[in-house]
């Protein structure tokens, strides 16, 4: 990277490393970043669109997870939900089956809810400043300033995981997760986020907010950074990657579960255990009955796969009930019976499935992949989309 770089020549800007960008620096750096944007912005299905419901639901989908998996899923959660009342008039269990293979479930749970406080308590409309969306359940300073600049033109900062990334790296620091640290962040955000509010159709905070997320999601990259391809190479003191903080460890942990399928006429249904309420983690979703690791120890698996949660990599191994060895499996589930549901293989992706539930169908062939038509390119649509931070799609081993 350092003699690729050398390549550019332009010299580093005179500020000190760690401090913020000169007064001067500021329209240079809008300037050269909504000129790289107009040529360079990705075409996405939210982008452009005039519904700040629409905007909303991006946002909640788009925290920590890849732009491919929400793109899977932003159209069809829309066609189930396409305004703000038939979301909160929905049952919560059509939300969450619509949200299965996003991960991170609380927040389909905190979309719902606000969807019916805004029903109930406004009128079925949207705050239309980052203060009043700040009141929403699941919404917090970034997906309110989002939503604010977006589509009210507010000018007011959004700060991600990328933006902050470019800052750091721009102004010469180490990421270092302290309050002040986060300040300095904000305070570079805010002074860089045009001041003009919306006007004949030109929004420039939302325009310069999508920019510089666009900038760390596609050229200063966590690793190896684009900075040949940058706009504002020239007022970066870093140009390349910066110290970061280490990341927690993974753990390892395995895990089994149960295949069983029956006929009944001519439907295929499958046996499917609800998670408890009181669960910390996905309550009330169907997972494959849970299998005790002794019970499986001499036994060949159906399918091996390795699925991430936060920061526990599980590697999980499934098995079929179908001889009558098999069977016996299914007297040391241990779980409760009452929890347990046959459920129409044609009818699963109207269930709410965990991710890995819906991987693990989906590889099996018993639920149907759906295929995903995003800019002339087919995607298939992967069971579990989704950054290292959260549930996370990993191959078999
Ligand atoms: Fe700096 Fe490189 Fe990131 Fe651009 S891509 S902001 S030059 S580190």
């Amino acid at each position: 990277m350092a003699s690729l770089i050398a390549k550019r020549i332009e010299r580093l800007p005179v500020r000190a490393a760690g401090d913020g960008l000169l007064p001067a620096e500021v329209p240079v750096f809008r300037r050269r970043l909504m000129q790289w944007y107009r040529l360079n912005a990705r075409k996405l299905p939210w982008r452009g669109v005039s519904d700040p419901y629409r905007t909303w639901v991006s946002e909640i989908m788009l925290q920590q997870t890849r732009v491919a998996a929400v793109i899977e899923h932003y159209h069809d959660f829309l066609w189930k939900f396409p305004t703000i009342v038939a979301l909160a008039l929905a049952p919560e269990a059509e939300v969450l089956a619509a949200w299965s293979g996003l991960g991170y479930y609380r927040r389909a749970r905190m979309l719902h809810k606000a969807a019916q406080f805004i029903t109930k308590e406004m009128g079925g409309v949207l705050p239309t400043d980052a203060v009043g969306l700040r009141t929403l359940p699941g919404v917090g300073d970034y997906t309110s300033a989002a939503i604010a600049s977006i589509s009210f033109g507010e000018s007011v900062a959004v700060v991600d995981g990328n933006v902050e990334r470019v800052l750091l790296r721009i102004t010469g620091r180490a990421q270092v997760a302290t309050a002040a640290a986060k300040t300095f962040v904000q305070g570079q955000a805010s002074a860089l986020v045009p001041k003009k509010k919306l006007e004949d159709g030109m929004n420039a905070a939302g325009d310069h907010n999508q920019a510089m997320m666009e900038l760390g999601a596609t050229v200063c990259l966590p690793k190896g950074p684009l900075c040949l391809e940058c706009p504002v190479y020239g007022l970066c003191l870093t140009r390349g990657e910066h110290v970061t903080s280490a990341r927690v460890a993974q753990r390892s942990l395995p895990a089994a579960f149960l295949l069983h399928l029956r006929k009944q006429g001519t439907v295929t249904e499958v046996l499917l255990y609800r998670r408890p309420a009181d669960e910390s983690l996905m309550p009330g979703m169907l997972e494959l009955p849970p299998l005790p690791q002794e019970a499986v120890a001499t036994r060949e698996p159906l399918l091996r796969v390795r699925h991430s949660i936060t920061n526990t990599n599980y590697y999980v191994q499934v098995f079929a009930a179908r001889s009558a060895r098999d069977k016996a499996l299914l007297r040391v589930l241990p779980i409760n019976d009452e929890g347990l549901e046959w459920v129409r293989t044609g009818r699963l992706a109207s269930h709410p499935l965990t991710g890995l539930a819906r991987k693990v169908l989906q590889r099996l062939d018993v639920m149907e992949l759906r295929k995903v038509q995003i800019e002339g390119m087919e995607l298939k649509a992967s069971p579990l989309p989704v950054l290292p931070e959260m549930e996370q799609d990993e191959d078999e081993y």
